[in-house]
């Protein structure tokens, strides 16, 4: 399969290459040239494969022949080798748990994914990268871990001083060897600034093979179609029928990579882009009206997103609005609706949410009161403790720390401050990363 620019120009690339320059030479984003629908017979016996065959017969079409089938299997199991649980929570609506990878945000899917795939072709190619990343807190953590001693691949994480949780920020500053962490004297739009001027630096171009690691990258991007597979395995086991997928979003990869399931004949029958006061796609479902406004924060600080880099695929997708609005809905919820419904949830069902899950139940939630689905699924992105100091005051109890937290408060944080685009050029240049 090739894969096209969203942009003016003609460019074609394969699957290496589109990983490799993350943006098309004219600054848009990459798609799939064309996305032919899987045999219905597969999908008609989603049970009788293991999650492996099904991560390899979606994922393979997206990398053509650019990975051996041998090599594309390895990838993929280490990319899923932990548990997507479904857990019906109420009758006919359940959550899918996607954040029990290493860092616990799904994040982890999309991350190791690409640094696996990275890492497979500069072996080929003796090639030695260096990936650049902006993060609001669950990115840099899952793009570190899935390339922590990497033998090709240096990363330098940006994140926003006061911006991320203490658990977050544990996470990206203790890595150590091939990860570096930059805590950055301002929002997370400035962190993005940064990484968006350093790709067209020339002397930092001379100096190293830059990458971006964020959702424009087919190689995060796409992996993130296989949990939509999984799910359905799940629900067809149980008898469940028409569903509809709830997504918290912010810059709308995850949930895309869910309709770019459905463009591959899963049965899917709608889905809810489910956002914080970051409201951007559901004021456009409403008036037609694209008008990012400035970003505000919110205690879901994944989806702290304004213009949300994503949804420019939605819409090549859909074609028109028409067919967008048949198959897509999208609301907004605020802080106080989000904690209420983490009170909620625990109180009913004693289950803990983290904010972004919240807001993804909310929004199913409402969807199915004004329609008729007889199933309903949100995805469950962070685990709560990432979230700790909020939920724990919200909910008055204590959290269970997750082996994958347990020996984080002990480490040390390691991370250099910076505060403008000329601090972290002279670092680049001058500090050995
Ligand atoms: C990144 C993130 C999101 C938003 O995902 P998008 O693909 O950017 O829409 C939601 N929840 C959590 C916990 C995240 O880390």
């Amino acid at each position: 399969m090739l894969y096209k620019s969203l942009g003016s120009s003609n460019e074609f690339v394969n699957f290496e290459v589109a990983l490799k320059k993350g943006l098309a030479d004219d600054g848009s984003l990459f798609f799939p040239k064309k996305i032919k629908k899987l045999d219905h017979k597969f999908i008609q016996n989603l049970e009788n494969y293991s999650d492996l065959d099904i991560a390899y017969k979606v994922i393979k079409p997206f990398i053509g022949s650019t990975i051996s089938e041998i090599n594309l299997k390895k990838i993929l199991n280490n990319t899923i080798d932990f548990d997507f649980p479904l857990i019906e929570l109420e009758k006919n609506l359940f959550t899918l748990e996607l954040f029990n990878g290493p860092t616990l945000a799904f994040k982890d899917v999309g991350a190791r994914f690409m640094a696996n795939c990275l890492d497979h072709f500069s072996n080929i190619n003796s090639r030695y990268n260096t990936v650049l990343v902006a993060t609001s807190g669950d990115t840099g953590a899952a793009v570190g871990n899935g390339f922590l001693n990497s033998k090709f691949t240096k990363v330098v994480i940006l994140y926003p001083k006061n911006k991320v949780s203490e658990f977050q920020e544990l996470q990206l500053t203790s890595f150590g060897n091939n990860i570096t962490a930059l805590r950055i004297n301002g929002n997370f739009d400035k962190c993005q600034d940064i990484v968006k001027k350093a790709f067209i630096d020339k002397d930092l171009k001379k100096k190293f093979n830059l990458t971006s690691a964020n959702s424009i990258n087919v190689a995060r991007w796409l992996p993130q179609t296989i949990y939509y597979f999984f799910a359905l395995k799940k629900l067809k086991k149980l008898k469940k029928h028409n569903v509809a997928f709830s997504v918290p979003s912010g810059n709308f990869g995850n949930i895309c990579a869910g309709i770019i399931s459905m463009k591959l004949g899963l049965p899917i029958s709608h889905f809810i882009a489910s956002t914080n006061a970051n409201d951007t796609v559901p004021r456009y479902m409403q008036s037609k009206i694209y008008k990012p406004l400035k970003t505000v924060e919110t205690i879901s600080n994944a989806m702290d997103v304004s213009n949300p880099s994503n949804f420019i695929r939605i819409l090549e997708v859909f074609e028109n609005f028409e067919n967008l609005k048949k198959n897509f809905s999208s609301y907004s919820f605020n802080d106080i609706e989000t904690l209420d419904a983490v009170k909620e949830i625990f109180d009913k069902e004693n289950y803990v949410l983290d904010p972004h899950g919240a807001i993804g139940y909310l929004g199913i939630k409402k969807y199915m009161s004004l329609n008729k689905c007889s199933t309903g699924v949100f995805l469950e992105t962070a685990h709560p403790i990432k979230f700790s100091e909020l939920i724990e005051k919200k909910l008055n109890t204590k959290l269970t720390q997750p082996i994958q937290g347990k020996n984080l408060s002990s480490k040390k944080k390691i991370f250099y401050e910076l505060e403008t685009y000329n601090d972290f050029k002279k670092f680049m240049l001058e500090k050995p990363i």
